[in-house]
Protein backbone atom coordinates (compact mmCIF):
# COMPACT_ATOMS: atom_id res chain seq x y z
CA UNK A 1 0.00 0.00 0.00
CA UNK A 2 2.57 2.45 1.24
CA UNK A 3 5.23 0.81 -1.37
CA UNK A 4 2.63 1.58 -4.42
CA UNK A 5 1.64 5.45 -3.13
CA UNK A 6 5.59 6.51 -2.92
CA UNK A 7 5.66 4.65 -6.39
CA UNK A 8 3.32 6.51 -7.84
CA UNK A 9 4.79 9.81 -6.47
CA UNK A 10 8.19 8.30 -7.85
CA UNK A 11 6.90 8.31 -11.38
CA UNK A 12 4.71 11.40 -10.76
CA UNK A 13 8.11 12.94 -9.93
CA UNK A 14 9.97 11.46 -12.99
CA UNK A 15 6.98 13.27 -15.19
CA UNK A 16 7.29 16.53 -13.73
CA UNK A 17 10.87 16.85 -14.24
CA UNK A 18 11.00 15.15 -17.86
CA UNK A 19 8.27 16.45 -19.32
CA UNK A 20 8.87 20.18 -18.83
CA UNK A 21 12.39 19.88 -19.83
CA UNK A 22 11.81 18.78 -22.92
CA UNK A 23 9.11 21.44 -23.47
CA UNK A 24 11.79 23.83 -22.47
CA UNK A 25 14.52 21.84 -25.19
CA UNK A 26 11.81 22.76 -27.42
CA UNK A 27 10.74 26.08 -27.32
CA UNK A 28 14.54 27.10 -26.94
CA UNK A 29 15.58 25.19 -30.41
CA UNK A 30 12.38 26.43 -32.02
CA UNK A 31 13.71 30.35 -31.22
CA UNK A 32 17.39 28.80 -32.48
CA UNK A 33 15.99 27.70 -35.69
CA UNK A 34 13.38 30.40 -36.19
CA UNK A 35 16.56 32.54 -36.05
CA UNK A 36 18.83 30.45 -38.66
CA UNK A 37 16.15 30.71 -40.90
CA UNK A 38 15.64 34.47 -40.46
CA UNK A 39 19.27 34.81 -40.85
CA UNK A 40 19.01 32.52 -44.23
CA UNK A 41 16.45 34.51 -45.40
CA UNK A 42 18.14 37.98 -44.80
CA UNK A 43 21.23 36.30 -46.78
CA UNK A 44 19.27 35.36 -50.26
CA UNK A 45 17.60 38.59 -49.90
CA UNK A 46 20.95 40.85 -49.30
CA UNK A 47 22.27 38.66 -52.16
CA UNK A 48 19.99 39.38 -54.52
CA UNK A 49 19.95 43.19 -53.99
CA UNK A 50 23.97 43.69 -53.57
CA UNK A 51 23.57 41.84 -57.23
CA UNK A 52 20.81 44.12 -58.34
CA UNK A 53 23.25 47.55 -57.08
CA UNK A 54 26.22 46.03 -58.99
CA UNK A 55 24.24 46.12 -61.87
CA UNK A 56 23.11 49.47 -61.64
CA UNK A 57 26.54 50.30 -60.90
CA UNK A 58 27.52 48.84 -64.54
CA UNK A 59 24.48 51.12 -66.16
CA UNK A 60 25.89 54.22 -64.95
CA UNK A 61 29.47 52.85 -66.87
CA UNK A 62 27.71 52.41 -70.00
CA UNK A 63 26.27 55.47 -70.14
CA UNK A 64 29.71 56.68 -70.53
CA UNK A 65 30.65 53.94 -73.66
CA UNK A 66 30.94 54.70 -77.48
CA UNK A 67 27.27 54.73 -78.86
CA UNK A 68 28.65 51.79 -81.09
CA UNK A 69 28.88 49.70 -78.18
CA UNK A 70 25.58 51.30 -76.25
CA UNK A 71 24.23 47.89 -76.09
CA UNK A 72 26.77 45.63 -75.17
CA UNK A 73 25.91 43.30 -72.28
CA UNK A 74 22.78 44.89 -71.72
CA UNK A 75 19.95 45.21 -73.70
CA UNK A 76 18.63 49.15 -74.85
CA UNK A 77 15.08 50.01 -75.29
CA UNK A 78 14.19 53.37 -76.80
CA UNK A 79 12.17 55.25 -74.31
CA UNK A 80 9.43 57.89 -74.96
CA UNK A 81 9.33 60.84 -71.65
CA UNK A 82 11.19 61.51 -68.87
CA UNK A 83 14.01 59.69 -68.88
CA UNK A 84 15.36 59.65 -65.13
CA UNK A 85 13.96 57.79 -62.64
CA UNK A 86 14.67 54.86 -59.86
CA UNK A 87 15.46 51.50 -61.36
CA UNK A 88 12.55 49.11 -62.31
CA UNK A 89 11.61 45.71 -64.10
CA UNK A 90 10.44 46.30 -67.57
CA UNK A 91 8.35 43.02 -68.47
CA UNK A 92 8.64 42.09 -72.18
CA UNK A 93 6.57 39.43 -73.95
CA UNK A 94 9.94 37.09 -73.92
CA UNK A 95 11.27 38.05 -70.59
CA UNK A 96 11.70 40.39 -67.59
CA UNK A 97 14.44 43.07 -67.44
CA UNK A 98 15.86 44.67 -64.41
CA UNK A 99 16.99 48.40 -65.28
CA UNK A 100 17.38 52.29 -65.60
CA UNK A 101 16.36 54.95 -67.64
CA UNK A 102 19.20 56.24 -69.29
CA UNK A 103 19.80 59.35 -71.54
CA UNK A 104 22.31 58.61 -74.01
CA UNK A 105 23.07 61.73 -76.21
CA UNK A 106 19.86 63.54 -76.63
CA UNK A 107 17.69 60.05 -76.46
CA UNK A 108 16.79 57.70 -73.52
CA UNK A 109 17.24 54.46 -73.45
CA UNK A 110 15.96 51.91 -70.95
CA UNK A 111 19.37 49.97 -70.20
CA UNK A 112 18.89 46.65 -68.27
CA UNK A 113 19.98 42.99 -67.40
CA UNK A 114 17.89 39.81 -68.21
CA UNK A 115 16.65 39.43 -64.62
CA UNK A 116 16.50 35.87 -65.28
CA UNK A 117 19.98 35.51 -66.19
CA UNK A 118 20.93 37.49 -62.95
CA UNK A 119 18.36 34.80 -60.87
CA UNK A 120 20.45 32.06 -62.48
CA UNK A 121 23.56 34.05 -61.32
CA UNK A 122 21.96 34.28 -57.50
CA UNK A 123 20.85 30.48 -57.70
CA UNK A 124 25.01 29.63 -58.30
CA UNK A 125 25.60 31.76 -55.38
CA UNK A 126 23.00 31.19 -52.85
CA UNK A 127 21.99 27.58 -53.61
CA UNK A 128 18.51 28.41 -54.26
CA UNK A 129 15.74 27.98 -56.95
CA UNK A 130 13.95 30.29 -58.08
CA UNK A 131 10.24 31.24 -59.37
CA UNK A 132 9.26 34.68 -60.85
CA UNK A 133 5.40 35.31 -61.05
CA UNK A 134 3.10 38.02 -62.64
CA UNK A 135 -0.20 39.13 -60.59
CA UNK A 136 -2.65 38.44 -63.11
CA UNK A 137 -4.53 42.20 -62.45
CA UNK A 138 -1.25 43.35 -63.77
CA UNK A 139 -0.79 41.84 -66.47
CA UNK A 140 -4.35 42.64 -67.66
CA UNK A 141 -3.74 46.13 -67.61
CA UNK A 142 -1.41 45.14 -71.17
CA UNK A 143 -3.42 45.21 -74.38
CA UNK A 144 -4.29 42.22 -75.76
CA UNK A 145 -2.00 40.82 -78.19
CA UNK A 146 0.77 41.68 -75.17
CA UNK A 147 -1.74 39.38 -72.83
CA UNK A 148 -1.99 37.10 -75.83
CA UNK A 149 1.53 36.74 -76.48
CA UNK A 150 3.05 36.29 -72.87
CA UNK A 151 0.42 34.12 -71.10
CA UNK A 152 1.09 31.47 -74.18
CA UNK A 153 2.69 28.39 -72.37
CA UNK A 154 2.55 29.69 -69.43
CA UNK A 155 1.50 28.36 -66.16
CA UNK A 156 -1.37 29.58 -63.89
CA UNK A 157 -1.92 29.64 -60.20
CA UNK A 158 -3.99 31.66 -58.05
CA UNK A 159 -4.18 34.49 -59.80
CA UNK A 160 -0.45 34.17 -60.48
CA UNK A 161 1.27 33.76 -63.73
CA UNK A 162 4.74 31.59 -63.27
CA UNK A 163 7.03 33.46 -66.27
CA UNK A 164 10.25 31.46 -65.63
CA UNK A 165 11.73 28.80 -62.86
CA UNK A 166 14.67 27.30 -62.54
CA UNK A 167 13.70 23.48 -61.72
CA UNK A 168 10.04 21.81 -62.15
CA UNK A 169 9.74 20.55 -58.85
CA UNK A 170 10.07 24.44 -57.07
CA UNK A 171 6.14 24.61 -58.87
CA UNK A 172 4.60 22.82 -55.71
CA UNK A 173 5.74 25.75 -53.01
CA UNK A 174 2.88 27.47 -51.49
CA UNK A 175 2.71 30.71 -53.53
CA UNK A 176 1.01 33.10 -50.95
CA UNK A 177 4.27 33.54 -48.32
CA UNK A 178 3.65 37.22 -47.25
CA UNK A 179 7.33 37.51 -46.68
CA UNK A 180 9.20 34.34 -46.31
CA UNK A 181 7.44 30.89 -45.19
CA UNK A 182 9.01 27.23 -44.63
CA UNK A 183 7.22 24.52 -45.97
CA UNK A 184 7.67 20.61 -46.42
CA UNK A 185 7.64 17.37 -43.95
CA UNK A 186 9.32 16.29 -40.69
CA UNK A 187 12.75 17.39 -41.62
CA UNK A 188 12.25 18.12 -45.66
CA UNK A 189 11.61 21.58 -44.89
CA UNK A 190 12.52 24.39 -48.12
CA UNK A 191 12.21 28.08 -47.19
CA UNK A 192 10.47 30.19 -49.38
CA UNK A 193 11.98 33.95 -49.36
CA UNK A 194 9.70 36.58 -51.59
CA UNK A 195 11.32 39.54 -53.42
CA UNK A 196 8.77 41.80 -54.52
CA UNK A 197 9.10 43.54 -58.12
CA UNK A 198 7.52 47.11 -59.05
CA UNK A 199 7.00 48.57 -62.83
CA UNK A 200 8.29 51.84 -63.66
CA UNK A 201 5.42 54.02 -61.99
CA UNK A 202 6.57 51.78 -58.95
CA UNK A 203 3.47 49.47 -59.01
CA UNK A 204 3.82 46.17 -57.34
CA UNK A 205 3.82 43.89 -60.59
CA UNK A 206 5.07 40.42 -59.39
CA UNK A 207 7.84 38.99 -57.66
CA UNK A 208 10.81 36.39 -57.08
CA UNK A 209 10.25 33.37 -54.99
CA UNK A 210 13.57 31.83 -53.77
CA UNK A 211 13.11 28.64 -52.52
CA UNK A 212 15.85 26.67 -50.46
CA UNK A 213 16.37 23.71 -48.88
CA UNK A 214 16.58 23.90 -45.19
CA UNK A 215 16.39 19.97 -43.96
CA UNK A 216 19.96 20.66 -42.49
CA UNK A 217 18.27 23.03 -40.04
CA UNK A 218 15.69 20.64 -38.86
CA UNK A 219 17.60 17.61 -39.38
CA UNK A 220 20.59 19.77 -36.58
CA UNK A 221 17.67 20.20 -34.60
CA UNK A 222 15.55 17.46 -33.77
CA UNK A 223 19.25 15.53 -33.38
CA UNK A 224 19.87 17.89 -30.50
CA UNK A 225 16.24 17.72 -29.29
CA UNK A 226 17.06 13.93 -29.25
CA UNK A 227 20.17 13.61 -27.82
CA UNK A 228 19.27 16.38 -25.37
CA UNK A 229 16.06 14.81 -24.03
CA UNK A 230 17.37 11.45 -23.74
CA UNK A 231 19.99 12.80 -22.15
CA UNK A 232 17.46 14.41 -19.62
CA UNK A 233 15.22 11.17 -19.73
CA UNK A 234 17.84 9.20 -18.67
CA UNK A 235 18.88 11.85 -15.44
CA UNK A 236 15.62 11.82 -14.41
CA UNK A 237 15.38 8.14 -14.42
CA UNK A 238 18.75 7.73 -12.95
CA UNK A 239 17.60 10.26 -10.40
CA UNK A 240 13.59 8.36 -9.80
CA UNK A 241 15.31 5.05 -9.47
CA UNK A 242 18.16 6.39 -7.09
CA UNK A 243 14.37 8.02 -5.03
CA UNK A 244 13.03 4.18 -5.43
CA UNK A 245 16.04 2.28 -4.60
CA UNK A 246 16.31 4.33 -1.54
CA UNK A 247 12.40 4.57 -0.64
CA UNK A 248 11.70 0.90 -1.44
CA UNK A 249 14.32 0.10 1.36
CA UNK A 250 13.09 3.08 3.81
CA UNK A 251 9.24 1.72 2.93
CA UNK A 252 10.76 -1.99 4.02
CA UNK A 253 11.84 -0.92 6.88
CA UNK A 254 8.84 1.06 8.02
CA UNK A 255 6.78 -2.13 6.95
CA UNK A 256 8.93 -4.24 9.74
CA UNK A 257 8.42 -1.96 12.32
CA UNK A 258 4.79 -1.83 11.48
CA UNK A 259 5.36 -5.56 11.81
CA UNK A 260 7.08 -5.26 15.20
CA UNK A 261 4.18 -3.29 16.48
CA UNK A 262 1.86 -5.76 15.68
CA UNK A 263 3.29 -8.32 17.22
CA UNK A 264 3.65 -6.39 20.61
CA UNK A 265 -0.24 -5.46 19.87
CA UNK A 266 -0.81 -9.18 19.81
CA UNK A 267 1.45 -9.98 22.85
CA UNK A 268 3.91 -11.76 20.72
CA UNK A 269 7.47 -11.35 22.57
CA UNK A 270 9.33 -14.10 21.10
CA UNK A 271 12.74 -13.66 19.26
CA UNK A 272 12.31 -9.54 19.59
CA UNK A 273 15.31 -9.53 21.57
CA UNK A 274 17.17 -10.73 18.09
CA UNK A 275 15.76 -7.76 16.27
CA UNK A 276 17.30 -5.08 18.22
CA UNK A 277 19.92 -3.17 15.66
CA UNK A 278 23.43 -2.33 17.65
CA UNK A 279 24.24 1.05 16.03
CA UNK A 280 21.38 2.94 15.44
CA UNK A 281 22.15 4.99 12.01
CA UNK A 282 18.98 7.04 11.81
CA UNK A 283 15.66 8.39 13.45
CA UNK A 284 13.70 4.93 12.10
CA UNK A 285 16.83 2.74 13.85
CA UNK A 286 16.26 4.58 17.24
CA UNK A 287 12.35 4.45 16.99
CA UNK A 288 12.66 0.96 16.11
CA UNK A 289 15.44 0.31 18.88
CA UNK A 290 12.84 2.08 21.29
CA UNK A 291 9.90 -0.23 20.42
CA UNK A 292 12.24 -3.43 21.07
CA UNK A 293 12.92 -1.58 24.43
CA UNK A 294 9.34 -1.13 25.42
CA UNK A 295 8.33 -4.28 23.86
CA UNK A 296 11.05 -6.12 26.48
CA UNK A 297 9.80 -3.76 29.03
CA UNK A 298 6.62 -4.94 28.29
CA UNK A 299 7.63 -8.60 27.94
CA UNK A 300 9.67 -8.25 31.14
CA UNK A 301 6.41 -6.87 33.65
CA UNK A 302 4.04 -8.97 31.79
CA UNK A 303 5.88 -12.37 33.23
CA UNK A 304 6.91 -10.34 36.55
CA UNK A 305 2.66 -9.99 36.74
CA UNK A 306 2.14 -13.22 35.95
CA UNK A 307 4.68 -14.45 39.02
CA UNK A 308 2.74 -12.06 41.11
CA UNK A 309 -0.80 -13.22 40.05
CA UNK A 310 0.74 -16.93 40.69
CA UNK A 311 1.88 -15.69 44.14
CA UNK A 312 -1.33 -14.12 45.41
CA UNK A 313 -3.37 -17.43 43.91
CA UNK A 314 -0.84 -19.58 46.34
CA UNK A 315 -1.21 -17.16 49.14
CA UNK A 316 -5.08 -17.54 48.66
CA UNK A 317 -4.87 -21.15 48.66
CA UNK A 318 -1.31 -22.13 50.54
CA UNK A 319 -0.17 -21.48 54.09
CA UNK A 320 3.31 -19.00 53.22
CA UNK A 321 5.06 -20.77 55.92
CA UNK A 322 4.69 -24.80 55.74
CA UNK A 323 3.01 -24.61 51.85
CA UNK A 324 0.47 -26.93 53.08
CA UNK A 325 -2.84 -26.03 51.28
CA UNK A 326 -4.56 -23.62 53.89
CA UNK A 327 -7.53 -23.26 56.00
CA UNK A 328 -10.01 -22.12 52.90
CA UNK A 329 -8.13 -24.22 50.21
CA UNK A 330 -9.38 -27.25 52.69
CA UNK A 331 -12.73 -26.03 53.48
CA UNK A 332 -13.50 -25.89 49.67
CA UNK A 333 -12.10 -28.86 48.57
CA UNK A 334 -13.39 -31.03 51.14
CA UNK A 335 -16.82 -30.07 50.83
CA UNK A 336 -16.61 -30.95 47.44
CA UNK A 337 -15.51 -34.51 48.46
CA UNK A 338 -17.91 -34.90 51.16
CA UNK A 339 -20.68 -34.29 48.48
CA UNK A 340 -19.76 -37.28 46.65
CA UNK A 341 -19.00 -39.35 49.75
CA UNK A 342 -22.59 -38.48 50.43
CA UNK A 343 -23.94 -39.41 47.39
CA UNK A 344 -22.16 -43.04 46.34
CA UNK A 345 -21.62 -44.04 50.17
CA UNK A 346 -17.57 -44.32 49.79
CA UNK A 347 -15.86 -44.52 52.79
CA UNK A 348 -14.14 -41.23 54.34
CA UNK A 349 -11.72 -40.28 56.72
CA UNK A 350 -9.88 -37.47 58.70
CA UNK A 351 -7.12 -37.21 61.04
CA UNK A 352 -6.87 -33.98 63.22
CA UNK A 353 -3.53 -33.71 64.42
CA UNK A 354 -1.90 -31.20 67.11
CA UNK A 355 1.80 -30.68 68.17
CA UNK A 356 2.24 -31.59 71.86
CA UNK A 357 3.06 -28.80 73.97
CA UNK A 358 4.07 -26.40 71.33
CA UNK A 359 3.63 -23.47 73.62
CA UNK A 360 6.59 -24.84 75.76
CA UNK A 361 8.36 -25.33 72.43
CA UNK A 362 7.89 -21.74 71.44
CA UNK A 363 8.82 -20.26 75.11
CA UNK A 364 11.80 -22.00 75.26
CA UNK A 365 13.59 -21.80 71.93
CA UNK A 366 11.51 -19.09 70.87
CA UNK A 367 9.06 -17.99 68.09
CA UNK A 368 11.90 -18.73 65.16
CA UNK A 369 12.29 -22.57 66.46
CA UNK A 370 8.60 -22.97 66.84
CA UNK A 371 8.02 -21.91 63.03
CA UNK A 372 10.99 -24.39 62.06
CA UNK A 373 9.26 -27.18 63.56
CA UNK A 374 5.71 -26.38 62.10
CA UNK A 375 7.84 -26.58 58.69
CA UNK A 376 9.54 -30.08 59.70
CA UNK A 377 6.06 -31.33 60.73
CA UNK A 378 4.81 -29.95 57.28
CA UNK A 379 7.87 -32.05 55.17
CA UNK A 380 7.28 -35.36 57.43
CA UNK A 381 3.19 -35.36 56.49
CA UNK A 382 3.68 -34.71 52.91
CA UNK A 383 6.12 -37.57 53.02
CA UNK A 384 3.31 -40.00 54.15
CA UNK A 385 0.31 -39.47 52.88
CA UNK A 386 -1.37 -40.13 49.30
CA UNK A 387 -1.52 -37.76 46.37
CA UNK A 388 -5.13 -37.66 46.77
CA UNK A 389 -5.28 -37.09 50.24
CA UNK A 390 -6.03 -33.46 51.02
CA UNK A 391 -3.35 -32.05 54.18
CA UNK A 392 -3.93 -28.46 55.09
CA UNK A 393 -3.05 -26.54 58.29
CA UNK A 394 -5.54 -25.11 59.35
CA UNK A 395 -4.38 -22.55 61.67
CA UNK A 396 -2.23 -22.28 64.56
CA UNK A 397 -0.09 -26.13 65.31
CA UNK A 398 -3.58 -27.54 64.17
CA UNK A 399 -3.11 -29.73 61.04
CA UNK A 400 -6.11 -31.99 59.33
CA UNK A 401 -5.54 -34.68 56.71
CA UNK A 402 -8.79 -35.37 55.07
CA UNK A 403 -8.31 -39.58 53.64
CA UNK A 404 -10.82 -40.09 50.48
CA UNK A 405 -11.55 -44.34 49.63
CA UNK A 406 -10.22 -45.12 53.79
CA UNK A 407 -11.90 -45.97 56.68
CA UNK A 408 -11.31 -45.52 60.19
CA UNK A 409 -8.68 -48.44 60.55
CA UNK A 410 -6.67 -47.10 57.84
CA UNK A 411 -7.31 -43.55 58.86
CA UNK A 412 -5.47 -45.25 62.19
CA UNK A 413 -2.73 -46.94 60.71
CA UNK A 414 -1.89 -43.79 58.90
CA UNK A 415 -1.90 -41.53 61.50
CA UNK A 416 0.10 -44.13 63.67
CA UNK A 417 2.93 -43.82 60.99
CA UNK A 418 2.44 -39.84 61.43
CA UNK A 419 3.02 -39.93 65.01
CA UNK A 420 5.92 -42.63 64.67
CA UNK A 421 7.67 -40.62 61.93
CA UNK A 422 7.23 -37.39 63.84
CA UNK A 423 8.83 -38.51 66.81
CA UNK A 424 12.26 -39.98 64.58
CA UNK A 425 12.53 -36.18 63.34
CA UNK A 426 14.02 -34.05 65.87
CA UNK A 427 14.55 -30.90 64.96
CA UNK A 428 18.38 -29.32 64.87
CA UNK A 429 18.87 -25.80 65.79
CA UNK A 430 22.29 -25.12 65.77
CA UNK A 431 23.63 -27.38 68.97
CA UNK A 432 20.19 -28.14 70.20
CA UNK A 433 18.12 -30.80 68.88
CA UNK A 434 14.39 -30.73 69.79
CA UNK A 435 12.11 -33.86 69.62
CA UNK A 436 8.58 -32.80 69.53
CA UNK A 437 5.57 -35.11 69.07
CA UNK A 438 2.33 -35.15 67.93
CA UNK A 439 -1.02 -36.26 69.28
CA UNK A 440 -3.53 -37.33 66.53
CA UNK A 441 -7.19 -37.45 66.31
CA UNK A 442 -9.21 -39.85 63.97
CA UNK A 443 -12.77 -40.05 62.44
CA UNK A 444 -14.97 -41.36 59.79
CA UNK A 445 -17.94 -40.49 57.72
CA UNK A 446 -21.33 -41.99 58.62
CA UNK A 447 -24.36 -41.90 56.53
CA UNK A 448 -26.35 -38.99 57.81
CA UNK A 449 -23.71 -36.50 58.20
CA UNK A 450 -24.36 -33.21 57.18
CA UNK A 451 -21.30 -31.52 56.17
CA UNK A 452 -16.84 -31.99 56.98
CA UNK A 453 -17.42 -29.74 60.12
CA UNK A 454 -19.09 -33.28 61.57
CA UNK A 455 -15.69 -35.05 60.95
CA UNK A 456 -13.81 -32.51 62.19
CA UNK A 457 -15.33 -32.21 65.33
CA UNK A 458 -15.36 -35.36 66.22
CA UNK A 459 -11.98 -36.15 65.42
CA UNK A 460 -11.33 -32.73 67.77
CA UNK A 461 -13.09 -35.09 70.45
CA UNK A 462 -10.55 -38.28 69.21
CA UNK A 463 -7.65 -36.04 70.06
CA UNK A 464 -9.01 -34.46 73.06
CA UNK A 465 -8.67 -38.05 74.39
CA UNK A 466 -5.84 -38.56 72.89
CA UNK A 467 -4.18 -35.13 74.96
CA UNK A 468 -6.21 -36.60 78.04
CA UNK A 469 -4.54 -40.01 77.69
CA UNK A 470 -0.93 -38.55 78.07
CA UNK A 471 -0.15 -37.07 74.12
CA UNK A 472 2.29 -38.23 71.18
CA UNK A 473 -1.11 -40.96 71.01
CA UNK A 474 -3.66 -41.78 68.19
CA UNK A 475 -7.09 -42.34 69.14
CA UNK A 476 -9.65 -42.62 66.97
CA UNK A 477 -13.96 -41.61 67.67
CA UNK A 478 -16.51 -44.11 68.68
CA UNK A 479 -19.55 -43.09 67.33
CA UNK A 480 -21.77 -43.51 70.70
CA UNK A 481 -19.19 -42.50 72.75
CA UNK A 482 -20.48 -38.92 73.32
CA UNK A 483 -24.07 -37.64 73.25
CA UNK A 484 -23.50 -35.57 70.51
CA UNK A 485 -21.70 -37.38 68.39
CA UNK A 486 -24.90 -39.90 67.83
CA UNK A 487 -27.14 -37.24 66.67
P1 LIG B 1 -0.91 -29.18 73.93
O1 LIG B 1 0.08 -30.28 74.04
O2 LIG B 1 -2.01 -29.32 74.95
O3 LIG B 1 -1.40 -28.95 72.58
O4 LIG B 1 -0.08 -27.91 74.43
P2 LIG B 1 0.30 -26.69 73.52
O5 LIG B 1 1.35 -25.95 74.20
O6 LIG B 1 0.63 -27.16 72.18
O7 LIG B 1 -1.03 -25.88 73.60
P3 LIG B 1 -1.84 -25.25 72.39
O8 LIG B 1 -2.11 -26.22 71.39
O9 LIG B 1 -3.02 -24.55 73.05
O10 LIG B 1 -0.75 -24.17 71.96
C1 LIG B 1 -0.80 -23.52 70.73
C2 LIG B 1 0.35 -22.58 70.68
O11 LIG B 1 0.91 -22.57 69.39
C3 LIG B 1 -0.06 -21.17 70.97
C4 LIG B 1 0.76 -20.29 70.02
O12 LIG B 1 1.70 -19.51 70.69
C5 LIG B 1 1.49 -21.30 69.19
N1 LIG B 1 1.40 -20.98 67.79
C6 LIG B 1 0.28 -20.87 67.03
N2 LIG B 1 0.62 -20.57 65.76
C7 LIG B 1 1.99 -20.50 65.70
C8 LIG B 1 2.91 -20.22 64.67
O13 LIG B 1 2.57 -19.99 63.51
N3 LIG B 1 4.25 -20.24 64.98
C9 LIG B 1 4.69 -20.49 66.23
N4 LIG B 1 5.99 -20.51 66.50
N5 LIG B 1 3.83 -20.72 67.24
C10 LIG B 1 2.50 -20.73 66.98
MG1 LIG C 1 -3.32 -26.66 69.61
MG1 LIG D 1 -0.65 -28.30 70.82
Amino acid sequence: MLKRRVLLRIVVSFLITFLPTVAFLFFIFQRISQHSLIKERDFLYNNLNSLLERELKGLELARTLPKSSEIGYYTAFKIDGKCAGRPYYLLTTDSVYYGKNISIGKKCWFLGVDFMELLEVARELNRAEWIILYNRDYIEKFPQEFLDSFVKDKISKDNYVIAGMSKQNVLDVPLDTRGYAVYGKLWKKNLVVEFPLSDRKGFPMGKVLFVKDVSQIYINFYVLMGVLSAYSFVLSLLSSLFLYVFSENLVDRIVKLQELSNRIKGNDFSGIELLKTDKPKDELDHLRNNLVDTALTIGRLLSELEEKNRELQELAYYDPLTGLPNRRFFFEHASLIFEEVKRYEKPLSLLVIDIDHFKRINDTYGHDVGDLVLKTFADVLRGIVRKSDICARLGGEEFVVLLPNTDLEGARVLAERIRTAVAKNPVKHGSIVIVFTVSIGASQYRKGMQGINELIKEADIALYRAKEGGRNRVEVFIPNETAEAQT
